[in-house]
């Protein structure tokens, strides 16, 4: 955005095309240059001396490590984008959960945690901050405001994840950040499934917003990246975390991650409808006993989904009628289009078999038929409901 422009108030989509770009600073060219850089040096010692300056630490190009114009860019713009104060980014999403749960939590800390949280957080808490004396009380997704019952003196986040990793239950998290800031806690969010543009976490009372930017924020299955958005009180603790742990993006992931950004929008769109229809399809099938997508109107969580959010990305579930696993997975091999394999938000479609009964402590998932997790990509869904008939006449067979 020409420098005339600050102060006007812009659209998402204007946003995602504009923020970060400084063609100016860059010889005209559209995109930032792709920084290769460890050491940055000083034209002379008094210039050293002042890129010392621990204030300054997170906003000047000082050591690769702590960023460059490339890195800069991105974070700039996935900050204004959600409506954060800054954005840090990390190498992996899972890194961008566990840096801030490491700032914002000390021995004697106690964290509240969604049960429907995705499975490495789950890992990181029961492994990691135990050891560190954190102790960690998982709790119902579908619990709103009365969150407030198990919120202790000392505990210093409750963390959520809306809608839940393999099983989509959405939660108030405005209910929940508002009785947790009554009890000075903080709220931190996994807002992957969201992103930027379909869940505002500012505008709902969340402190931190964590993504994994592998999913749609790059949409191309081709790397690895974390981002962590603060509001304000929250970004130097994180950020210094992030900067103390040595955690840093590699600049060529995030060039290609906010040349990802770019399309966000327009993707998502496309994702989101043919997710919706392959979805109704699936809701109307006699082998499915039910369809986990809170767009969907028949889905639990769909008025909370409708008041909260602005779209629907294209991961969700489906719960199988009982069926034997052999037939399960002769279904699934039977199927052309739909890749077997980890992560999503890509241009792919995949599909997985999950098993979120193993990872439940304070809840119990009591569904008797077993359960896939599918992302819709950007295929024809037409070829893709046609693939799925297919697997479904290998389950009859099979079954
Ligand atoms: C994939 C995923 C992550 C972790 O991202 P990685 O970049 O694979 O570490 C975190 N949260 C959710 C909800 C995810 O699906």
């Amino acid at each position: 955005m020409k420098e005339s422009a600050n102060g006007r108030r812009y659209r998402p989509d204007t946003l995602l095309t504009h923020l970060g770009r400084r063609p100016q600073a860059q010889m005209g060219a559209v995109n930032p240059p792709v920084y290769h850089a460890s050491t940055i040096l000083s034209a002379n010692m008094a210039e050293w001396e002042e890129k010392r300056d621990p204030k300054k630490r997170f906003d000047i190009v000082r050591y690769g490590l702590l960023g460059t114009p490339t890195t800069f860019a991105l974070e700039e713009a996935l900050a204004g984008l959600e409506g954060g104060y800054r954005a840090m980014l990390l190498p992996s999403g899972l890194a961008a959960i566990t840096a801030p749960l490491q700032a914002l939590l000390a021995a004697g800390d106690h964290l509240l945690m969604v049960d429907s949280c995705y499975g490495p957080t789950r890992t990181f808490c029961d492994h990691v901050l135990r050891r560190c004396g954190v102790e960690t009380t998982y709790y119902d997704p579908l619990l709103g405001e009365g969150i407030a019952r198990l919120i202790r003196p000392n505990t210093r986040v409750v963390f959520v994840e809306s809608p839940g990793s393999l099983t989509f239950e959405v939660q108030d998290v405005p209910a929940i950040a508002r009785e947790a800031h009554k009890l000075g806690a903080r709220v931190l969010m996994d807002n992957t499934w969201g992103t930027p543009l379909f869940f505002p976490s500012f505008a709902r009372g969340v402190d931190v917003s964590i993504h994994a930017g592998t999913k749609y924020i790059a949409g191309h299955s081709d790397l690895l990246l974390g981002a962590v958005i603060t509001n304000e009180e929250t970004f130097l603790p994180v950020r210094s975390m992030a900067a103390d742990l040595g955690h840093c993006a590699g600049p060529d992931d995030a060039y290609m991650a906010l040349r990802g950004l770019r399309t966000l929008s327009v993707r998502l769109e496309r994702h989101q409808r043919n997710g919706l229809k392959v979805a109704l399809w699936l809701q109307g099938r006699p082998e499915v006993q039910r369809v986990l997508y809170p767009a969907l109107p028949e889905d639990p969580g769909h008025a909370l989904w409708q008041r909260d959010f602005l779209g629907a990305t294209s991961l969700f579930g489906m719960v199988l009628k009982p069926a034997a696993k052999r037939a399960v997975f002769a279904m699934i091999d039977a199927l052309d289009l739909f890749g077997i394999g980890a992560s999503w938000g890509g241009f792919e479609s995949l599909i997985q078999f999950v098993r979120p009964e193993r990872l439940r402590s304070a809840t119990r998932w009591s569904e008797e038929g077993p359960t896939l997790r599918l992302h819709i990509g950007l295929e024809d869904p037409e070829d893709l409901i046609a693939d799925l008939e297919r697997g479904f006449a290998a389950l009859r067979q099979a079954g």
